[in-house]
């Protein structure tokens, strides 16, 4: 029988994360944990309650949202207060509120430990912000994925416009460029590459390439 594994994928927005991370576990056998969904899913709780301007009041209220995480024919379902808001995340505000909620450290510790039980003994790949730094930081294997902010907001664009939105390029890219500056200067948990985490620089691989390196070197963390 396979051991149990771990991989963890850091990195800013539109780096490939996601992406490469689901298509790694599919090819590893192991369950893919989207946290980014989960910051929106609290991002859009209080986006909907108009608190994002008061982080105080957040970090009182956190722990009393419901979040849940359900998986359906493999895919990520979010649950907030039981209502499915999948779908309802993806959108630029959406965005933006999971990055100001990101930033309080009470939202940071209830999403941690959320994480941390659904990962107890299954293996696992999960993407995020802190994933190699505080919520699994055994992990068997971490990952920095990156890119150029130019190429991370065209591939943005890319995914929009197939959603049939058709937004300005420049916004696309100032929304990437001002959360990856509030994710990496927030005081809980910044974004930061782990010591022990492989950098990969996409800019310049086809997705399908980072995949391949990221499955060759999960192969060999793993000793498969
Ligand atoms: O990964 P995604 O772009 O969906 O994440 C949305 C936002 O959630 C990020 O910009 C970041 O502020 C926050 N986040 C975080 N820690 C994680 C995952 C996401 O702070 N582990």
């Amino acid at each position: 029988m396979q051991k149990i594994f771990s991989i963890a994928i850091d990195g800013p927005a539109g780096a490939g994360k996601s992406t490469v991370a689901r298509a790694a576990a599919q090819a590893l056998g192991a369950m893919y944990l989207d946290t980014g969904a989960m910051y929106r899913t609290v991002g859009l709780y209080f986006l909907r309650k108009n608190l994002l301007e008061n982080p105080d009041e957040i970090a009182r209220r956190v722990d009393g949202v419901s979040v849940q995480v359900k998986f359906e024919g493999g895919a990520q379902h979010m649950l907030l207060e039981n209502e499915d808001v999948t779908e309802a995340i993806r959108t630029p505000e959406a965005s933006m509120a999971a990055s100001a909620v990101g930033a309080v450290p009470e939202v940071r510790a209830y999403l941690v430990r959320l994480q941390q039980e659904t990962a107890k003994g299954i293996s696992i790949v999960m993407d995020g912000r802190d994933i190699g730094t505080k919520v699994l930081p055994n992990a068997t294997l971490k990952l920095y994925l990156t890119a150029t902010a130019e190429v991370r907001a065209l591939r943005r664009y890319a995914e929009l416009r197939e959603k049939g939105e058709t937004p300005a390029f420049h916004s696309v890219l100032d929304d990437i460029v001002e959360r990856d500056y509030n994710d990496m200067h927030r005081a809980a948990s910044p974004l930061q590459r782990a010591e022990d985490a492989h950098l990969l620089d996409t800019s310049n691989m086809t997705l399908k390439q980072a995949l391949d390196a990221v499955v060759q070197l999960a192969r060999e963390a793993i000793g498969a």
